[in-house]
């Protein structure tokens, strides 16, 4: 099955060595793509956890995170900046709303890097309008 990061690579030389656990992520757009396949199949919860800064996580658990809580269908990760141990990703999420439309969460992620780790600590969100042209792509 092809990866649902959209690298174009299968899940088995993808993200799925991330999201089981069975590799550690080096670079933070491994990470972040790893979380999208994460949140794509549901059933990772763990992976989200552990990706996920501790003083940024709140109230979450791993078992919260395993839930598929949209129908996400294409991933666009733009520039990746990273200064040191701090790192900013761009990217385009895209899902399916329960209407059938599609939808685009457009987002500025940060993560900070700890002894060799990337970790999700937060983004910036913006709704995109999506073009039906582009919708149907
Ligand atoms: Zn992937």
């Amino acid at each position: 099955m092809p990866c649902p990061c959209c690298s174009g690579k299968p899940f088995s030389k993808c993200c799925e060595p991330y999201v089981t656990g069975a590799k550690k992520p080096v670079t933070v757009k491994q990470t972040m793509r790893a979380r999208f396949t994460a949140y794509a199949l549901g059933g990772y919860g763990d992976y989200l956890f552990h990706t996920w800064h501790p003083q940024y996580r709140g109230g979450l658990t791993a078992k919260s995170l395993a839930n598929r809580s949209q129908n996400w269908t294409k991933l666009e990760v733009f520039e990746a900046k990273q200064v040191g141990d701090r790192a900013a990703i761009e990217f385009k999420a895209y899902f399916t709303n329960d209407k059938g439309v599609t939808q685009c969460h457009h987002e500025f992620s940060q993560f900070l890097r700890h002894k060799g780790r990337w970790y999700y600590t937060d983004g910036k969100v913006k709704m995109d309008e999506v073009p039906a042209a582009t919708a149907q792509a």
